[in-house]
Order: structure tokens, then C-alpha cells, then sequence
């Protein structure tokens, strides 16, 4: 069993304010910035996971195959966990 409890977490790079991993990806990062790598590795290894929950399913869709949350309902869920 694996239990993960809520993360709020907000990263910003004190040199290059305006970059976003999502927009910008790894042809964003300025001058090989560390701080901004380690942004673009946060947000890929978030993305990763939130795949990897996604494909697993929630704990609702396993004992209730009936009763599947709809993509619409599981995003809500991860905005709730991110923000
Ligand atoms: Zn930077």
C-alpha cells in the first residue's frame, strides 16, 4: 500500500522570473540555469505521476467499478491536490 498526502508546492527561479517548464520546456532554460532545470525536472516527474495515478485509477474505481469517476471529476481532483 502507498499512501501520498496532499502537496502544495510553488517553485520560481530567482533569475529568469518569467519561466514556465510547461510553456517554455527545456529550450526556455537561460544560460543551462540549474534552478530552472530543477523546475523543468519537477514538473516532468509531477506529470509522470499524475499519469501514473491516472492509470492506476482511483481507490473509488477499484472497489466500486460501477461508480468511475469521469475525466471531469479526476481533473478536479488534481487541481484540489495542486493548489
Ligand atoms: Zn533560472
Amino acid at each position: 500500500m502507498l499512501k501520498i498526502g496532499t502537496v502544495k508546492w510553488k517553485g520560481r527561479c530567482g533569475k529568469h522570473q518569467g519561466y514556465d517548464p510547461e510553456q517554455d520546456g527545456e529550450g526556455g532554460i537561460r544560460g543551462g540555469c540549474g534552478r530552472c532545470r530543477l523546475l523543468l525536472d519537477i514538473f516532468q516527474h509531477h506529470t509522470r505521476l499524475v499519469r501514473a495515478m491516472r492509470e492506476f485509477g482511483t481507490s473509488d474505481e477499484r472497489q466500486k467499478p460501477s461508480r468511475r469517476k469521469t475525466p471531469e471529476e479526476f481533473q478536479t481532483m488534481l487541481f484540489d491536490m495542486a493548489d
